[in-house]
């Protein structure tokens, strides 16, 4: 089984699972204790999740504070909700947690910031005067578009704007946002458990409290925190800072081969403004439903479908200006970190071949 699915989620660091299970805690232990409780085994538990609260803190500029939240989803709707912003502007192509809860939820005529063909915002493009949040993600989930947001951010926060930015796909690889008002981040997209996000908050930035209850969260986000998820997302983060340089390496060797491999297909999005762990093909005709049943042992997604299982177009693909049938016989391959040669290039071969006996 090849797993080719890095942007849906990546495998858990045995780094993490490591300091995970030290926190899991059975009767015997004395690591079961409620980081919210003042005796010792509380206060031992308070200390891994502050230790895991510096380390996620390496994913984002200097001057704010981290929010743990149960994903990046809810980090999202933390932020969207939580602030005092007026009116709301967000990008085409953000991921169904930012669209849905502003479109849905928080305003159906916010603003939306078109892209490019190759699936880029303009970071000149007028925007509206009065006071608002502006949501623009750091990488695309579908296409691995990096969006210019340092341009853009820098623009509107000198207008006013509160800027949040989805670093959902972009953080431990790329340098964090450097002038978001407020980051979204979650851990098991970089090799840290699953259950658990964060939210940065710049300095000055008041939101109000998200989910009531114990005061939790610095009042934002009541509920007890785990601390072997905290620890796990800890682990990970500090490991995907560290081996920053090593991991976009080698996913820039596997880049290069499969780019080879798929030379006769189309790639959907810039491939220069782009995280290399996202190859988004599209071959004129394909049936990618036929593709995935033929290739069962190769963990891929269809390009087509935003929200795996939803049977929606891509929103993002047809913002590109796609047509349906080119949505339609689009995949997206994910590889990273734990991905070795020899395991891509087995994959690709299975999928080109059944490709063309289609
Ligand atoms: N934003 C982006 C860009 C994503 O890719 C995802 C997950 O697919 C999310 C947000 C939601 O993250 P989570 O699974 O932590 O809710």
């Amino acid at each position: 089984m090849t797993y080719l699915d890095y942007q849906a989620t990546t495998p858990l660091a045995p780094e993490a699972r490591e300091e995970m299970l030290r926190w899991l805690g059975g009767p015997d232990s004395d690591t079961f204790g409620n980081p919210h409780s003042p005796h010792r085994m509380g206060r031992s538990a308070v200390a891994a999740v502050e230790l895991a609260r510096e380390r996620v803190a390496m994913l984002f500029p200097a001057g704010g504070r981290v929010v743990f939240t149960g994903s990046a989803t809810e980090a999202i709707n933390m932020a969207i909700f939580g602030s005092n912003a007026r009116m709301m502007a967000v990008s085409a192509i953000e991921h169904a947690a930012v669209l849905d809860a502003t479109m849905q939820e928080w305003d159906p005529n916010a603003t939306i910031l078109p892209v490019n063909s190759e699936g880029l915002i303009d970071a000149a493009a007028p925007l509206p005067d009065r006071r608002q949040l502006v949501a623009v993600m750091q990488v695309n989930n579908e296409i691995g578009t990096i969006q210019p947001v340092d341009a853009l951010f820098a623009r509107l926060r000198e207008a006013g704007a509160l800027c949040l930015c989805d670093a959902v796909q972009g953080a431990g690889k790329l340098a964090p946002p450097a002038f978001a008002d407020m980051i979204a981040v979650s851990a098991h997209k970089l090799h840290g458990p699953k259950g658990v996000g964060a939210l940065w908050i710049r300095d000055g930035v008041e939101l109000r409290p998200f989910i009531h209850g114990g005061g939790q969260e610095q009042g934002l986000r009541s509920g007890t925190l785990s601390p072997a998820l905290c620890a796990g997302f800890g682990a990970a983060a500090k490991l995907a800072v560290e081996r920053r340089e090593e991991d976009a390496a080698h996913v820039e060797i596997l880049w290069t081969r499969a780019r080879d491999l798929f030379a006769g297909w189309t790639l959907n999005g810039s491939a220069e403004q782009r995280w290399h762990g996202n190859l988004n093909l599209r071959l004129e005709g394909l049936d990618v439903a036929r593709l995935m049943s033929d290739c069962r042992d190769v963990m891929f997604s269809a390009g087509s479908a935003c929200a795996s299982g939803s049977g929606r177009p891509s929103h993002v693909l047809r913002a590109l200006g796609l047509t349906e049938p080119q949505a339609k016989s689009s995949i997206r391959l994910g590889f990273g970190r734990y991905t070795t040669l020899e395991d891509l290039e087995a994959a690709a071969e299975k999928l080109i071949r059944a490709a063309s006996q289609q």
